[in-house]
């Protein structure tokens, strides 16, 4: 057993968005040198959740480590549909910002995907405007989805080859599964993988998740995926994040993934962490289509 826990490798989000950010650093700075400003994100919270806002923060904290300029706009939980989207005109009008994003989850009232069709495209850092969508179907240029992309992004730091495995998504949600599946199957390079696409319908999960070389898993349920579902070798990209409470931890709380870490690491080539896996590669994607904004 302690042989083959030895034998993963971890597919490290924090270093690897540490050292792209390095670089965004400098060309941050040199965005301000030719425009007289540097490359300015918005980010738009409605209410006061607490993940939400804990999200928010450390995008804006971020942005600052990278000399971006940063805005946070708090509205109330009870902002009306059409007072959000009088804010969001303001926003695509203001020459001064180059980016913005509206974190999700909205409040009921309020339809999200109206929402996102208001943002305009050219402003749409998190990629999620159905233009930006068509666009990377297309493999047209855009803005890639920021957790997808810090997936492809990650892939590529650590040379995990891709080309010909077959990749299995477990999560078909619009802004992690059914986006990393088509970035996954694009003829590029991380890519050209053969994809398998499962979600809450799927039949005998376990039978396809073995199948897996690369599993990218986001279905958003704590540990589901666990050791007996998995195949020596596998390359593991583990989405979900969930606070889950312990008395035993000063915080009174720890962090799981979708994966149970200990069984399916021990069987595993590569595999993310959690917390320091694809969380900060998500941040960094999101700095990285702010900059490309500003450039445009
Ligand atoms: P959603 O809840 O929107 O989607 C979950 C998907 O998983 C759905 O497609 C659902 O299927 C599928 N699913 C649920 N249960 C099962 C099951 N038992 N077997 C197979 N498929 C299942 O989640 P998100 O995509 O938004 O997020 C997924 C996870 O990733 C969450 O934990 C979230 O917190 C985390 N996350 C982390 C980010 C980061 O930066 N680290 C960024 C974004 C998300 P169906 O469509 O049939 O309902």
């Amino acid at each position: 057993m302690d042989q083959q826990v030895a034998a993963y490798r971890l597919l490290d989000g924090k270093r690897c968005s540490d050292s792209l950010k390095e670089r965004i650093a400098i060309e941050a700075a040199e965005v301000k040198l030719m425009r007289g400003r540097a490359p300015h994100l918005a980010a738009v919270l409605v209410g006061d959740d607490g993940a939400s806002r804990t999200y928010v923060e450390a995008k804006v904290k971020a942005c600052e480590s990278v000399g971006f300029r940063s805005t946070l706009v708090r509205l109330p939980a009870t902002t009306s549909e059409d007072a959000l989207l009088a804010r969001i005109d303001e926003l695509n009008r203001d020459p001064e910002l180059d980016g913005f994003i509206v974190q999700l989850p909205l409040p009921k009232h309020i339809d999200a995907d109206k929402v996102m069709l208001f943002i305009d495209p050219r402003k749409d850092v998190d990629g999620f405007h159905p233009v930006n969508v068509g666009n990377m179907v297309l493999g047209q240029p855009g803005f890639l989805p920021a957790t997808p992309a810090g997936i492809v992004e990650l892939l590529r730091h650590y040379g995990v080859a891709t080309s010909g495995k077959h990749c299995v998504v477990v999560g078909r949600s619009n802004i992690v599964g059914t986006p990393v599946s088509i970035l996954m199957s694009r003829n590029a390079e991380p890519g050209n993988c053969t994809v398998t696409l499962a979600h809450s319908r799927t039949r005998d999960l376990a039978s396809i998740t073995r199948q897996a070389d690369i599993l990218i898993i986001a279905a958003g349920k704590p540990e589901m995926i666990t050791g007996d579902m998995v195949k020596e070798g596998v390359v593991v990209v583990d989405v979900g994040i969930h606070r889950i409470e312990d008395a035993t931890r000063k915080s009174g709380f720890r962090l799981l993934g979708d994966a149970r870490f200990s069984e399916v690491a021990a069987k595993a080539s590569w595999i993310t962490p959690v917390p320091g896996g694809v969380g900060p590669m998500t941040i960094v994607s999101l700095l990285q289509n702010t900059l490309k904004a500003a450039r445009q």
